[in-house]
Order: structure tokens, then C-alpha cells, then sequence
């Protein structure tokens, strides 16, 4: 099977990461922790296998914004790269906005949708999770 290459990166150039397809989970995340994370009311994200992931430059760096979750990020100017979770050892999230061609990649959802800004509408009629991709 060929596998769908996607490559991007950060803001300023120092990260640089690519990763191949399938890219599953495309969603629009509303959570608190987005949020806060990317200065923005809602962050879309796409989820790879993490052994189909690699940095091609730099390095990134990691902080847990919960006990279980992982944020990389460009240590230099700042961009929200990537996702892990301990829940789901083998995957990576990673930021649709970083991506070199982003409008390859829609969103099919929104999840934490309970999280979402009261100025923030939803007319694109895709699904509405409360919380996860799993919720209601
Ligand atoms: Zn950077
Ligand atoms: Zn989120």
C-alpha cells in the first residue's frame, strides 16, 4: 500500500517533522487545553501512527499539560507541533495548521464541544462530541 506523505513544521523554521498516512481522528478540538496550549479558541488536529512519524529537523520540546498528556512545541518560536497521549501509546496528534498543505486534511468533527466559546458557532454541519471522539 503507498502511504500519504505529509510534511510541515513550525513557525520559524527550527522544527521540521514528516509523517505518512493514513492520518485518521480529523477533528476540531475545543477543550480548555487547546486552547490555552495554541492561544486559540479551538485547534485542529490529525492523528498518525507514531512509528510513521519523525522529526526532519530539530527537536522538539515536550511538557505535560495533564498527567497524561504530552505537547510538543517549537522551543524557539513557539508553535504547537503534537499531541501524546499515555492512553494511546502508539499514536501522535498533530496540528493540521503546521502542515505544509493544511487544506490537504479537513476536519470531520468537533470534539470537547462542551469546552467550545460561546462566540464560536459551528455551521459547517459536521459531528458534535461532547467530549472525545467517543462521547456524545
Ligand atoms: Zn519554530
Ligand atoms: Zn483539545
Amino acid at each position: 500500500m503507498e502511504l500519504t506523505r505529509y510534511a510541515g513544521g513550525c513557525l520559524c523554521g527550527a522544527v521540521r517533522y514528516a509523517a505518512a498516512g493514513p492520518a485518521r481522528n480529523l477533528c476540531f478540538c475545543h477543550c480548555a487545553s487547546c486552547r490555552r496550549a495554541a492561544g486559540s479558541p479551538s485547534v485542529p488536529w490529525a492523528t498518525f501512527e507514531r512509528a510513521r512519524f519523525r522529526l526532519t529537523r530539530g527537536a522538539l520540546r515536550e511538557y505535560r499539560s495533564s498527567a497524561a498528556v504530552l505537547r510538543g512545541f517549537c522551543a524557539h518560536c513557539g508553535s504547537c507541533l503534537t499531541y501524546r497521549n499515555d492512553a494511546r501509546p502508539a499514536d501522535i496528534d498533530v496540528t493540521l495548521g503546521s502542515l505544509d498543505e493544511p487544506a490537504a486534511l479537513a476536519p470531520q468533527m468537533h470534539v470537547w464541544v462542551a469546552d467550545k466559546l460561546p462566540w464560536v458557532p459551528i455551521t459547517d454541519g459536521l459531528p458534535q462530541h461532547a467530549g472525545g471522539a467517543g462521547s456524545g
